[in-house]
């Protein structure tokens, strides 16, 4: 979860000086990469990080999480939204009208982002992996806890003070319009530090259908200054994008700012953490799969099983007329013995009255 520019926040990043007194810039895979993080950011050491991997033979059903509830998502305004590049990630601003609820406490949003791989269009770019197995992408959306704090920049540094919507994002035939409404912009910010003004849309409908199956967990920003403030929620369910739009949202973008030399901006992801004892909770029981099938597997079953039952009617027709054919000699002769019984039988009949007179 990157919210470096987020409001407040910029602030006190430039104050986390080094020993010799000048700020920290971090990197993923660079100087000061994630690996020294620590050094510099020291709740990046902490035992409560994040991104985690979540094995799903270790997670604890938890009767009590109902379905995550976003609040008026889907009432985006007129207002035009604000995406920018920061150097880190893409990120877009959020209404704050925006919330989400079935948590303990109100959050309200802030502002999303992504993590991605390393342009090659693989399955590596998500933060959080589920039973070791990565995603290409990874979307947060970063809110923070209304109730308790007054704005974000003291809220993130405190225990349930942020919480982060995470949705893994995984490669699919069709072209996913919703993304499309973020991705038809990247060429408008390629460098760092570049902003630009985009339509707004139904924020909603970058999530998964299903919101009543997910992870729960304590954990971290999972950039540096790493605060240990963030109840996570990970969507079971991922949400596609096409091919080329993944491999637009791997290559478009810089790190560097445009009179720097030019640097790709990939691999914008954190490595998974120690669980260090953290309990992972599930809102569904573990092991049963409920698999939402998309119109077109639908309309596949249908005409399946409409071709099965032709061809089994089929089948019953064919084994039917071939039994009628098999029998039809031998009712053939019954024919001929009642044809010929019939007159020996008449001819008695003729006779009775004969002998009743
Ligand atoms: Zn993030």
């Amino acid at each position: 979860m990157d919210i470096f520019w987020t409001s407040g926040v910029f602030s006190f990043i430039l104050k986390c000086v080094l020993c010799s007194g000048t700020a920290t810039k971090w990197t993923y895979g660079g100087a000061v990469g994630q690996s020294e993080w620590n050094e510099f950011f020291p709740e990046c050491g902490g035992s409560s990080q994040s991104p985690i991997n979540v094995d799903t033979s270790e997670i604890q059903h938890d009767p009590t999480l109902i379905p995550v509830e976003p609040l008026g998502y889907n009432h985006p305004g007129k207002k035009p939204f604000i995406l920018s590049n920061n150097g880190h990630t893409v990120q877009m601003t959020l209404p704050n009208w925006m919330g989400i609820g079935g948590l303990p406490w109100h959050y309200r949003t802030v502002q999303l982002h992504l993590h991605w791989g390393n342009g090659m269009g693989m399955a590596t770019g998500s933060e959080h992996t589920i039973n070791g197995q990565s995603a290409s992408a990874e979307l947060h959306i970063v809110h923070y806890n209304t109730e308790v704090y007054a704005n974000i920049s003291e809220a993130m540094t405190q225990k349930n003070g942020l919480a982060v919507l995470g949705i893994l994002i995984e490669v699919d035939k069709e072209v996913n319009q919703a993304y499309g409404s973020i991705f038809n912009y990247l060429g408008r910010i390629r460098f760092a530090g570049q902003k630009v003004a985009i339509p707004s849309f139904d924020v909603q409908s970058l999530l998964p259908v299903n919101l009543n199956h997910y992870f729960r967990y304590n954990g971290s920003l999972t950039t540096p200054p790493c605060h240990q403030s963030v109840l996570w929620t990970i969507f079971r369910e991922s949400v596609k994008i096409s091919q080329s739009q993944l491999i637009k949202l791997e290559t478009v973008l810089y790190s560097s700012q445009a009179e720097e030399e030019v640097m790709a901006l990939q691999n914008n992801y954190r490595t998974t953490q120690p669980l260090n004892h953290r309990t992972v909770l599930s809102s569904f029981i573990p092991g049963i799969k409920v698999k939402l099938y998309t119109a077109g597997e639908i309309a596949a079953v249908v005409v399946g099983s409409l071709c099965g039952c032709i061809g089994l009617t089929v089948i019953i027709c064919f084994i039917v007329k071939t039994i009628r054919t098999q029998g039809k000699p031998k009712e053939h002769k019954q024919d001929v013995d009642l044809k010929v019984s019939e007159p020996e039988k008449s001819k008695d009949a003729s006779c009775s009255p004969q002998r009743e007179t």
